[in-house]
């Protein structure tokens, strides 16, 4: 059976942005391969809509989430950390069933961020919820733009 291989869902061409929109890059297919994607969407897998209003990281970035030291909070002014937590440990989960080994995760996301997540207009240097976690149990990461 082919290695499989997560994937964030949007970069596969899902609409599962916060917007409703998707981020196809064929750069992923390239890195795929004859790999087996495994989609994810942790923002979607922690039980929030589609679309949904805009979350950012305050205080940190995904990792200071994981120990209780930022928040994730909407748009709206919604602190959603424990959904984002849920999401990120559903990833995680579904890396184990599938054995997944490396995940290719959509940068600037403040779950999927690699070495970027967005902060207001612009952006920090850091990892997203599901990034980080994923990190933290051996999986190797690699960001799409
Ligand atoms: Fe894409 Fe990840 Fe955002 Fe879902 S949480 S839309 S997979 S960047």
């Amino acid at each position: 059976m082919a290695e499989a291989v997560l994937v964030s869902a949007c970069l596969l061409g899902l609409c599962t942005r916060y917007d409703g929109s998707h981020a196809r890059r064929r750069e992923v297919f390239d890195a795929l391969g004859a790999r087996t994607a495994v989609a994810v969407c942790p923002e979607q897998l922690g039980g929030m809509a589609t679309p949904r209003p805009r979350v950012e990281i305050r205080g940190g970035d995904g990792a200071d989430v994981l120990d209780g030291r930022a928040a994730a909070v909407d748009e709206e002014g919604r602190d959603v950390t424990a959904l984002m937590l849920r999401g990120a440990f559903q990833t995680l989960g579904l890396a184990r069933i599938s054995s997944a080994r490396e995940a290719l995760l959509k940068e600037r996301s403040p779950s999927c961020g690699v070495v970027a997540v967005a902060r207001g207009a612009g952006e920090r240097s850091g990892r997203g919820v599901a990034a980080a976690l994923l990190e933290r149990n051996g999986i190797r990461l690699k960001g799409f733009s």
